[in-house]
C-alpha cells in the first residue's frame, strides 16, 4: 500500500499538493497558491492565482495589490485536478482557514495558524477529522500556557484608571492582534474613542468594513497630548519605543503578544505591561486539538517542534516534522 499522504510533498519553501498542482501557503512566486491566512508569512505576492477566503483576499489585496483572486467561502469547495480543497475556520485572525484536501479517499488538514479560544473578531476553529493534520507549533513547549485574555485586558483596563496623567500605548501587530485587542476592550465593557498609530488605520477599517465593529477609532496624528491623557493608543510593535511615541503623554509602554510571557523578551522591548494575548495555540491547545481530531499522522510546519514531537510519540500518534523555511517565529503577532 502507497504510503499515508505520499500525494502531498513538503518542500523548503511550501508544501506542495502533487495532484493539484498547487502549493499551500508557498514563500515563494508560484502558479497557484493556496493561502491559509493574510500574515506575511503566509501570504505572499506575487502568485499567478490565488484560492484563499474572501476576508484573506481582501487582507491581500491591502497589502500587495489586487490578486488575480479565486475566493472560496467557508464550506464551500474547489476542484483542482483530482483534489477537493476546502476552507474551514481557523479560529487565528479575520478570514483564517484551514485548507482541507481530499484526494483518493485520503484527507489532509492543513491548520495553518491557529488557535482554540474564543476571538471577537473571527470565525472559531472548526475540528474536521483527517488522516493527516499538518499543525504549526509556535508555542509547543509546556511552559507556553496562555492566561485568560479577558484578565489581561482587564489589567491593561486597571492600569489605565490608576496612572494619572498617563496614556497607555499598546504594542499588536497590525493584521489581527490590534483589532482583536480593540473588541476585546470592547467586550470588556471600555467604550472610550481607542486611538491608533497611522499604520493600523487601512486594516482597521478593512476589518470594519468586513463586519467586524471597533466602536470608536481615532487617529492619534492631529490629538493634541491633552486629548491623549487617559486613553488606550494602539500601535505597531516596532513603533512602541521610537521617536513616535515622544509625542504622547508619559505612556505605560504595553505589549500584546504570546511571547510576553517570557520576561526577557518583554524587558527587552522595554515593555512595562506585558499582556499575553496571542492568536497561536499554546501548549494545552496545540495538544487538545490533536486529540480532537485524532488523525493518523501529524506533520509540524514551523515553531518549536522537538516537544510536540515528543509528546505524540508518547501518545502513539505518528508525527513528522516538515522543516519548513521562511515562517517567522511571529514574533510580534
Ligand atoms: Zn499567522
Ligand atoms: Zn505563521
Amino acid at each position: 500500500m502507497a504510503r499515508l499522504g505520499n500525494w502531498i510533498e513538503p518542500f523548503p519553501e511550501g508544501i506542495y499538493v502533487k495532484p493539484a498542482d498547487a502549493w499551500v501557503d508557498p514563500s515563494q512566486p508560484k502558479e497557484r497558491a493556496l493561502v491559509t491566512h493574510g500574515h506575511a508569512d503566509h501570504a505572499r505576492g506575487g502568485h499567478k492565482a490565488v484560492w484563499a477566503t474572501p476576508e484573506t483576499l481582501a487582507i491581500m489585496d491591502v497589502r500587495y495589490g489586487q490578486q488575480c483572486a479565486n475566493p472560496v467561502a467557508y464550506g464551500e469547495t474547489v476542484r483542482l485536478g483530482e483534489v477537493e480543497i476546502g476552507f474551514v475556520p481557523a479560529g487565528h485572525v479575520l478570514g483564517s482557514a484551514q485548507i482541507v484536501l481530499d484526494y483518493r479517499g485520503e484527507r489532509v488538514v492543513v491548520s495553518g495558524d491557529y488557535k482554540r479560544r474564543p476571538d471577537p473578531t473571527c470565525a472559531p476553529f472548526v475540528v474536521v477529522p483527517c488522516d493527516i493534520f499538518i499543525t504549526e507549533a509556535t508555542f509547543g513547549l509546556p511552559v507556553f500556557r496562555h492566561p485568560d485574555t479577558g484578565a489581561e485586558i482587564d489589567r491593561l483596563l486597571h492600569r489605565l484608571r490608576h496612572e494619572e496623567g498617563r496614556c497607555v500605548l499598546v504594542g499588536a501587530y497590525a493584521l489581527g492582534k490590534a483589532q482583536r485587542v480593540i473588541a476585546e476592550l470592547r467586550l470588556r465593557g471600555h467604550h472610550e474613542p481607542i486611538y491608533y498609530h497611522g499604520a493600523m488605520e487601512r486594516l482597521c477599517r478593512l476589518y470594519e468594513d468586513l463586519g467586524v465593529p471597533l466602536g470608536e477609532l481615532r487617529p492619534v496624528a492631529g490629538a493634541t497630548k491633552a486629548e491623549l491623557v487617559g486613553r488606550v493608543i494602539i500601535c505597531p510593535p516596532s513603533a512602541l519605543n521610537d521617536r513616535w511615541s515622544r509625542r504622547l503623554p508619559d505612556p505605560v509602554t504595553a505589549m500584546a503578544s504570546g511571547w510576553m510571557r517570557v520576561r526577557q523578551r518583554a524587558r527587552q522591548k522595554n515593555v512595562e505591561l506585558p499582556l499575553v494575548i496571542s492568536d497561536h495555540a499554546d501548549w494545552d491547545e496545540l495538544t487538545q486539538t490533536i486529540r480532537d481530531i485524532a488523525p493518523k499522522e501529524v506533520w509540524i510546519t514551523h515553531g518549536r517542534e522537538d516537544a510536540l514531537m515528543h509528546w505524540c510519540m508518547l501518545h502513539q500518534v505518528k508525527a513528522r516534522e516538515l522543516n519548513l523555511v521562511g515562517y517567522e517565529d511571529e514574533e510580534e503577532e
